[in-house]
């Protein structure tokens, strides 16, 4: 057979296989087999390094879309400089993510525009890159979808959809109060998920106001056991990235701690009930 019909049966293979890259470089690959730049062996190597590049590329790019991961918020693009209290070490010791292989939960805490949203994201972008199936929601949104399918008989489905994914990204816990039912069925959720899965939670809230947050000290007692068990807590103590060039007009008491405009300042003088502990770390 001459090399020309040869030519033309790999290529016809490449169109059938769907090999569209290793094909757009085909004829530059014989080419320069042909001047003797590459070997054989080189000429094959590089058919498959481009065909798999495109192929990894367009994963990842699929993926970040169904795991609703923000883009561009990446380690890298993090500036460590700027939050001095976050032990970097740390954060890189999470993007190797063994926490993920042990099904360990991760909270971010601290006050608004610290980068906890970014670090999770940036999180789960490495974690889509290592092919795990990543899943990002707010809490609030994710109580949303709880409800809804426990309306249309499907919680159940629902609840094994979520877990599926072995990263889930719970944002934004404590920014808005969550209903006795919401209560229950994250509850459900994070018990059906218990050593299962990993979840990163980020909040603006100490853990002694989840039971003002689940507006249940009992629920919340026992959301806690099982999400601090064996957990990585890093609090993030510095100033908003989101008015670094404007913090000078921020009054003192909105800037730190939980009175922000996104935490309702509480009452005067209401004392808290039976306080959860906020103690564990590793
Ligand atoms: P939080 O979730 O803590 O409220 P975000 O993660 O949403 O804060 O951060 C607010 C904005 O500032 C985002 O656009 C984020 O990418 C950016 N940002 C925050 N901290 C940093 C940082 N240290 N380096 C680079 N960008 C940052
Ligand atoms: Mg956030």
């Amino acid at each position: 057979m001459s090399s020309a019909m040869t030519i033309e049966r790999i290529k016809t293979h490449l169109v059938d296989m769907k090999f569209s890259s290793a094909l757009e470089i085909l004829d530059e690959t014989i080419e320069r087999l042909e001047r003797n730049e590459l070997s054989a062996l080189e000429a094959l190597g590089l058919l498959f390094d481009q065909e798999q590049g495109t192929r990894e590329t367009r994963r990842i790019r699929s993926q970040l879309r169904t795991s609703r991961l923000l883009q561009g918020k990446t380690i890298d693009s993090f500036d460590f400089s700027f939050q001095p209290t976050l032990d970097r070490q740390r954060v890189m010791a999470l993007a190797e993510l063994g926490f993920i292989e042990r099904h360990q939960s991760v909270h971010l805490l601290g006050p608004p525009g610290v980068g906890k949203t970014h670090l999770a994201t940036a999180l789960g972008i490495a974690a889509v890159k290592a092919r795990k199936a990543v899943y990002f929601t707010t809490l609030a949104d994710l109580i949303a979808a709880l409800a809804k399918a426990e309306r249309e008989g499907t919680l159940n489905q629902r609840l094994r959809y979520i877990n599926r994914a072995s990263l889930l990204i719970i944002d934004e816990v404590g920014y808005l109060p969550i209903e006795k039912n919401g209560a229950n069925l994250f509850f459900q959720l994070v018990n059906a998920r218990y050593e299962k899965g990993a979840t990163i939670f980020t909040s603006n809230r100490g853990f002694k106001e989840w039971g003002e947050i689940f507006g249940d000290n009992v629920i919340a007692a026992a959301l806690l056991d099982r999400l601090l068990h064996r957990a990585t807590v890093l609090e993030i103590a510095g100033n908003s990235y989101r008015l670094r060039e404007h913090a000078d007009l921020v009054p003192e008491t909105l800037k730190r701690g939980g009175n922000t405009p996104e935490t309702p300042k509480r009452k005067p003088g209401r004392p808290r009930k039976n306080p959860l502990s906020d103690t564990h770390q590793q």
